[in-house]
Parts: C-alpha cells; structure tokens; sequence
C-alpha cells in the first residue's frame, strides 16, 4: 500500500533535510512510534517482529533501562573528565567479560570510533602506520575505520580507494570465495603468506582486524584455527591483534560471550559498540595496560560523552540484564531452535543455499543455483519487501545482499521465531 499522506510528507520533509546517501529501510517505510521487547509498532498500531536489530540488544523500549538512564538524567550527566562513581564501575564491569589481559577500558559513542581508536592505538603502540584488514568488512564511517571497510555493498568503489597504509586479505568464507568446505583451511596459510610479503616488501604492519565472527558477511564463522594462524604472524612481524566485536560479540552467539573465544584467541585490542548500550550511544575499546600507556605518544585522550555518567549507567543496566534475564542463554537456546528451522526450509525452497551463524546472529543464503552459488539478490530484496507486509523486519547483508541478516533482540521468543519462519516459509512458498 502506498505510504499515507501524513507519511509521505515526512519522508519528502526527511529527503530535503537529511542527505540522499542517509537511506532508510524500504522504499515505503512503516512509521515507527513505539518499541517493545523484539516488536516495533507502527503509527497505525501495526505490529513488526523486528528481526534484524542487534542495537536493541536486550529488547526495544526496555524498562529498566529508561528507568536507570532517567534516574541518572535527573541527578547528574556530565563530561567524562570530571570524577563520578558511574564511568569506574561500568568499565571494571566490561573489563570483567573480558580476559584478564585485557584490563584497561576507553570509553566512546559508537562503533565507528571505537574501530577508529583501536587502530590508533595499534599505530601508538608499534610506532608504525600499516593495517591489514580482511575484504568484504565494515568497520564504520570515521576516517580510520572507512578506511579499513571495503564492503562493496557499503561502497562500491571501497577497494579501489583505499588509503595507501591500507592492505587487504580474503574474506575468510568457506561457503563461498576461493576456498569452499573442508578448503576454507587455506585461507589463513594464504593470509599469512600475504603478511609475510607485504612484510618483505617494505610495510610496517602495526595491525590486523577483522570481525572475530564475520558479521558483515552474512554471520560466517571463520574457518578454525584462522585466527590463531593470522595472529600469530601478525605478533611475529610486530604487529597488534584487533578484533571488531561491534556487531557479534557480547552474548549474541549463545555458546560463546566473544566472537573470539570460538576461535581460543586473545586479541590485543577489542572493539565493541551497539549491543553494549541497547540503542543509547555507547562503544569501548578494551586493550592491555601497556598498549593503552601508548597512547601518550599521540598526547591525551578524551571523549566528551564517551562514559559519561547516563552512558556508563545504561552500560551498566544492560549488563545486569543480560545476567538477570539469561540472554546469552536464550540466545543459545531459541537461536538453536531457529537455525534449526530455517535450515529444514532448504529441504523444500532450492533458493536457501545455506543458514550460516550461531544463537542470534544468523545469516540465510539465498542462491539462484546450489551449484553455482548465483547470488539471489533481486530475490532476496524481494523476500525482504514481503516479509515486512507480513509484518516482519528483515533486511539483506553481505557483498551480493543476498544474505538475510538475522540478528533480533536477544529476548526473542520462540514463539516469535517460529513466527519468523512461518512468514518466510509463506513467502518462499507463494512467491514475493
Ligand atoms: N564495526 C562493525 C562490525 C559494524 O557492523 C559497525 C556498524 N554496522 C561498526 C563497526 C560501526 O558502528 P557504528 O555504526 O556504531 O559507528
């Protein structure tokens, strides 16, 4: 249906005040007004399951987390350079989750500063300016973190622009890429022989990142062992271990806490955001005592809003409701439950190639042929369009956004899973 008059006046009002490159989901867009658990209500009372939201990490609209950022609100919120309880508790609380090497927090506003500051800190710490980052990647949009990302479906031309203290290696993909199956153990001996030339060439690398759980390409694990493999050679050449957690890590996966402890790897330095502060602008970078005192080398280090008291409040809150509530645990049991159905859709509709992921980051591969791996993208942006009138939130990921992104609040029931996909069945079954 087209959008409604009211509708449509806000959408033309947000086109001209906003620039064209800050798209919105779906041409026609539902007007959201109210979040609640894994729903959102739209102003015609319409009710979405929101399947796609890991910024609503422990569900939309959570009480106590208004309640705690209100009552923080109300006393105090201030820079971060002033001396308050609320920035000390929630960074020993973070720092906690974490291995205890890494035991020393920087608080931010988001991914993108978070990534940025890593890489930062990995130049700081090694006196040297060359990143290794693996392709297909997001990263974020600051200048440091753009220049990492070399997602095609985020910028078309990301590989060709790249800044020249930028290197790439392969998307470590073991569904598809160079090397498929039992093959995807190729990829970190490759990544490694391209650190080792790049090496020998001349670079100076001071890091190497990559998600610990690739995300960004549909929720893939990494092939095993890659990360121990592609860390050890970085240390070996001097460089420093980054891992972007922003997306997959913090109880998502169920099994694991962090993308990297499915790997048995220790970064040096980790990222994080999004989840972290349900939607409330929140990102840290955790990272060893030493390679944090390095930092001094660029001056001082200060962020306005970042940990401030309302920010390190709601950090606080969402972690004592993931322990409270058993999310990691429900994202390890429904999540199974989910991926579970989603891969008995492939006995019946040819276009499921594969359900890649693990608890609540999943990722459904649409393909034309099993064979071939044609990416179904046209089908997928299709399937997405109609699942919304089913009342459904999805959205494509990946290089070829053909990959639907299945990352939900992690208070999803497994009502509302089989919800999910029943809708896909329908669609899949009776055409989009
Ligand atoms: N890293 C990863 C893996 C991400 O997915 C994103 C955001 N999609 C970012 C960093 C950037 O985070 P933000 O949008 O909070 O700046």
């Amino acid at each position: 249906a087209p959008a409604a008059p009211a509708d449509a006046d806000l959408l033309a009002r947000r086109a001209s005040v906003l620039a064209d490159v800050q798209e919105h989901y779906y041409a026609r867009p539902p007007r959201i007004e109210r979040g609640w658990r894994e729903h959102l209500i739209d102003t015609d009372g319409r009710v979405y399951l929101d399947m796609v939201n890991n910024v609503a990490s422990v569900g939309h609209a959570h009480p106590r987390i208004a309640e705690a950022a209100g009552r923080q609100l109300r006393l105090l919120n201030t820079n971060s350079r002033f001396h308050y309880a609320a920035i000390t508790e929630y960074a020993e609380r973070l720092a906690a989750t974490l291995p205890d090497e890494l035991d020393t927090v920087f608080l931010v506003n988001s991914g993108s500063e978070a990534a940025d500051l890593a890489l930062r800190l990995a130049m700081a710490a090694t006196g040297r300016t060359d990143i290794v980052a693996m392709r297909e990647a997001y990263h974020g949009w600051t200048f440091a973190s753009d220049a990492v990302s070399t997602s095609v479906a985020d910028n078309p031309h990301a590989l060709a622009t790249r800044p020249s203290w930028v290197h790439t290696v392969a998307a470590a993909n073991g569904y598809r890429g160079a090397h498929r199956g039992v093959e995807a153990a190729r990829y970190a001996p490759e990544a490694v022989a391209h650190l080792r030339a790049l090496a020998a060439g001349g670079a100076q690398i001071a890091g190497f990142i990559c998600e610990s759980w690739f995300g960004n390409a549909g929720g893939i694990a990494l092939p095993d062992g890659y990360l121990a493999e592609v860390y050890a050679a970085v240390r070996e050449l001097g460089g420093l271990a980054i891992a972007d957690e922003v997306q997959v890590g913090f109880g998502r996966l169920g099994d694991w806490f962090w993308g990297f402890e499915q790997q048995g790897v220790v970064p040096d330095i980790v990222a994080v955001a999004k989840s972290i502060g349900a939607g409330h602008p929140l990102g840290a970078v955790v990272t060893t005592r030493a390679i944090a005192e390095r930092y001094r080398t660029q001056g001082y280090f200060f962020s306005s809003t970042g940990g401030s008291p309302v920010s390190s409040v709601v950090g606080t809150t969402v972690l004592d409701i993931i322990a409270d509530e058993a999310l990691q645990e429900n994202a390890r049991v429904v999540g199974a439950h989910l991926k579970g159905r989603l891969e008995a859709l492939g006995a019946q509709h040819p276009l499921v190639g594969t359900v890649h992921g693990a608890g609540l980051y999943l990722g459904l591969e649409f393909v034309r042929d099993r064979a071939t791996l044609e990416p179904a993208t046209t089908e997928t942006a299709a399937i997405c369009d109609r699942l919304l009138e089913l009342g459904v939130i999805m959205q494509p990921t990946g290089d070829h956004q053909n990959v639907l992104k299945i990352k939900p609040p992690l208070c999803l029931t497994t009502a509302s899973a089989d919800f999910f996909v029943d809708m896909l069945d329908r669609v899949l079954t009776t055409g989009w």
